[in-house]
């Protein structure tokens, strides 16, 4: 039987939009991962711990959604979105990543 793995379809994007007073600045935005690839973005951070993640399942088969998971186990451990975190037993806090992308 394969391993469980972690299976997040919601994440968040690095956008720009424009600042009062000229220029542009950038901000995160939530999205399913599905939509931010047919969006074409290209940055992408947990929306939970702000932690790495790792791309998978662009290309499965039709009826399966892209998702991510987390890059470092550390952030999967304490994120309220991890796998880890979720199977933790321990009643511990769950906290943001310790390196976030910014
Ligand atoms: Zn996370």
């Amino acid at each position: 039987m394969a391993a469980e793995r972690e299976k997040i379809y919601e994440c968040e994007v690095k956008r720009k939009r424009l600042k009062t007073g000229g220029g542009y600045e950038p901000f995160w935005k939530v999205k399913t991962v599905a939509v931010a690839l047919s969006d074409s973005d290209t940055e992408f951070r947990c929306k939970d711990c702000f932690g790495e993640v790792k791309l998978l399942g662009r290309n499965s088969k039709t009826g399966t959604a892209p998702y991510v998971e987390h890059k470092a186990p550390a952030d999967s451990e304490f994120c309220p979105n991890g796998l880890l975190f979720k199977k933790a037993t321990d009643g511990r806090e769950p906290k943001i990543s310790a390196h976030p992308v910014e």
